[in-house]
């Protein structure tokens, strides 16, 4: 990642317990948490979501000894027992990005950076990103007080719809109500992501569930898309996370993005998906030459990622296989060639094609 983040893999499989402990309060994680009973009685979750097992590597694994903050990424499935729809399924993908030990706000903007750069990296460049900040345990508090008080007086009025939007839209909002340090870390947020370019929509209304999340909140949505099932990527700090977790009070902040609508927009944004050729170099060697062919593909592997094709056809099938393969170089071995240790390298973008020793490969193709 040209972030410097890197990547971290943690279980799949968890102790039923310890993901309830993180998102007791919330009905979302224990009713949509896909749990069961192993064959040794023991209740087992699959982990519904990324960050709780990337804090709890931060602690064990060591991380928290090394350079602060620790800058991890994570690629894998995800599972929610909840009934299967578009955009929604059992047991789906998600990139995760996840900074944790700092409590910059310039790192809330990095990470927003990320998302944002990977979805336009996907094709996906008509993105609305909606942020809001949720004040932290000094200031949310109050502010909950406040809009209790607000709703108090109204409460036999809230029927008809429109009615509560027009109650909605006077009520109190956190980030006309946050302390000091949240309203400093907020207005920094903003500056620095008018800096990078990267614009967004304040949306007042938009939080996220767990008491552990603190100031930043945000989401992507693929532009014109109105329901919560379309956002593409979702994050936030947490500095609360870690101690929930049991763990020495540490900020951190990040994102979860959905690799599975992300290639759902794609798909209907007509995006074509190239694959990374899967070799480089293609070696293609006469029948009853696999030694001399492993050899030479060895020798190359210094500077290039190499396939050797081993399949006994002709010279114009291989060439096809290797051209399929999307190779830049091809490495043609006969048996004459082998007793004098040279091979024919050939540029498969130019045409070109000249005789080079096996120990000047690496540098011809370096
Ligand atoms: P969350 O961890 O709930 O904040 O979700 C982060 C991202 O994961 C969302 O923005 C979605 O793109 C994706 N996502 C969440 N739940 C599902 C699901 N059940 N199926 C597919 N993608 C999902």
């Amino acid at each position: 990642m040209r972030f410097g983040y890197q990547e971290i893999v943690t279980p799949i499989i968890e102790h039923e317990e310890l993901i309830e402990r993180v998102g007791e309060e919330t009905d979302t994680v224990a009713k949509e948490l896909y749990r069961f009973e192993d064959r040794g009685g023991r209740k087992i979750a699959l982990r519904p979501e990324a960050t709780a097992g990337v804090v709890r590597a931060y602690f064990e694994g060591g991380l928290k000894q090394g350079p602060q903050p620790a800058r991890l990424y994570l690629f894998g499935p995800m599972f929610r027992y909840d009934r299967p729809q578009k955009g929604r399924y059992r047991q789906f993908y998600q990139f995760d990005v996840e900074a944790i030990g700092s409590a910059s706000p310039a790192l809330d903007v990095e990470v927003i950076e990320i998302a944002a750069g990977w979805l336009h990296e996907s094709g996906i460049s008509a993105l609305r990103l909606e942020l809001n900040s949720i004040g932290d345990h000094v200031c949310r508090p109050a502010y909950l007080e406040r809009l209790r008080e607000y709703y108090r007086p109204l409460k036999s009025q809230l029927h008809g719809d429109c009615q509560d939007q027009a109650l909605k839209e006077g009520a109190p909002r956190i980030t006309d109500h946050l302390c000091g340090p949240c309203a400093e870390a907020w207005a920094k947020v903003r500056r620095m992501l008018d800096g990078a370019s990267i614009e967004y929509i304040h949306n007042p209304y938009l939080v996220r569930g767990l008491d552990y999340y603190t100031r930043t909140v945000f989401e992507f949505y693929p532009a014109g898309a109105t329901g919560q099932q379309d956002a593409l990527a979702s994050g936030g700090r947490y500095d609360g996370l870690a101690e929930a977790e049991g763990w020495p009070s540490t900020p951190g902040v990040g994102f979860a993005g959905g690799f599975d609508r992300v290639v759902d927009v794609m798909a209907a944004n007509g995006v074509e998906v190239i694959a990374a050729p899967a070799a480089e170099v293609v070696v293609l060697a006469d029948a009853g030459e696999e030694i001399a062919a492993a050899e030479v593909a060895r020798i190359c592997r210094a500077v290039r990622s190499v396939a050797v094709d081993y399949e006994a056809r002709s010279l114009a099938a291989m060439m096809r296989s290797a051209d399929k393969l999307g190779a830049r170089w091809v490495v043609l071995v006969s048996a004459e060639e082998v007793r004098r240790r040279v091979a024919r390298l050939r540029d498969m973008t130019s045409g070109e094609q000249a005789e080079v020793s096996w120990d000047q490969l690496p540098e011809r193709l370096a």
